[in-house]
């Protein structure tokens, strides 16, 4: 970290400034300028926060060097992470994961078919939500741990994993106990109690990233939850907000490389919710994988138009099953399986 301080910072400021930074176990490397003075610090800054130093009246400005991360930080852990959501590896060039199902649990025997459609065409996890973050309090809210059950049941007869969103600390028991990879919503990302309390769960976790963070907020969020003890963080892209209206949200394809060169976590791209729309999943899927994704998460219906959720942004399942197949021959074509 880089701190200016400005012309004529009386000797004892530059002196109490030092002393509290080496109190703190960094070096402190001086460099008095012609107009200004100049501190570098060398060591672990994670725990100085820059704005914090700029509130100091003689501070000119605060240029920070490392990132404020430190447990998701490539640069500190080299080799990309595996996670493991039951047996499968997801990951470090693993085969890809492909995270399909409904937007929201209707009913047992529906997830069951969907499960059985979505296995047979090619995915490895089971998607469904059970406890839904709905925009209008007079939408279809899910059928919460009914839901979950109903997911359990559908794991029992498929082998699959399930994936499925927690919306409250006070499920965190029924999450623990049945489901395989907690997802936190893109409209929970900064729900920093959650991140805690999920940081404490011996469980992969999908962390989805909120509709308008940064991609340095997503990697704080994903902190949150290795700081706390949990280091099984998957990264998933949902498209952000941006001033177009064509598709529901923007798909943040950059992301992908970003993530890969900023952090060692998986990242899996969710074009469902980052498009809207049905026939824009398959071409944003394509890209993705092309892109390096470490999996995709998309939504399934048998019968969208009767969807109580998300229906316009889900796949039949035999478009589903086209769309693995066509994933497939990408996947190869930039050294992956699927
Ligand atoms: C979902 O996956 O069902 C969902 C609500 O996604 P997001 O949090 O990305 O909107
Ligand atoms: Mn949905």
């Amino acid at each position: 970290m880089i701190i200016t301080l400005k012309r004529a910072t009386p000797q004892a400021e530059v002196d109490r400034l030092t002393d509290l930074f080496e109190n703190q176990g960094l070096k402190v490397n001086l460099s008095f300028g012609e107009y200004y003075t100049i501190m570098g610090l060398v060591g672990d800054t994670t725990k100085i926060y820059e704005h914090d130093i700029e509130a100091n009246e003689w501070v000119e400005n605060v240029h920070r060097v490392q990132a404020p991360y430190k447990l998701a930080n490539r640069e500190f852990h080299p080799e990309d992470t595996i996670v493991y959501v039951g047996n499968t590896p997801i990951g470090a060039g693993q085969k890809l994961a492909i995270m399909a199902g409904p937007c929201s649990v209707e009913s047992l025997e529906g997830i069951c078919t969907i499960a059985d459609e979505v296995k047979k065409a090619g995915a490895n996890i089971l998607r469904g939500g059970a406890y839904k973050p709905r925009t209008s309090p007079y939408s279809f809210q899910g059928l919460g741990y009914e839901g979950i059950l109903d997911m359990v049941e559908a794991r029992n007869r498929t082998g699959m994993p399930i994936v499925t969103e927690i919306m409250s600390e006070k499920h965190i028991d029924e999450f623990m106990e049945n489901v395989d990879l907690v997802q936190i919503g893109a409209r929970n990302m900064q729900n920093f109690d959650l991140l805690k309390a999920v940081g404490h769960l011996n469980k992969p976790i999908l962390l989805k990233r909120g509709m308008s963070a940064t991609i340095d907020e997503w990697i704080m969020s994903a902190e949150y939850i290795m700081a706390h003890g949990n280091p099984n963080v998957i990264l998933c892209e949902r498209g952000i907000r941006t001033f177009e209206k064509a598709t529901r949200f923007t798909m943040d394809l950059a992301v992908i490389p970003i993530i890969k060169k900023k952090t060692h976590l998986p990242i899996i791209i969710d074009p469902s919710h980052a498009t809207g729309s049905w026939e824009l999943i398959e071409p944003v899927a394509l890209a993705a994988v092309a892109a390096g994704a470490d999996g995709l998460i998309i939504e399934v219906h048998d019968h969208p138009e009767q969807a109580l959720s998300d229906g316009a942004q889900s796949l039949k399942p035999e478009k589903f099953a086209a769309l693995v197949k066509n994933c497939k021959k990408v996947a190869e074509a930039v050294g992956r399986k699927i």
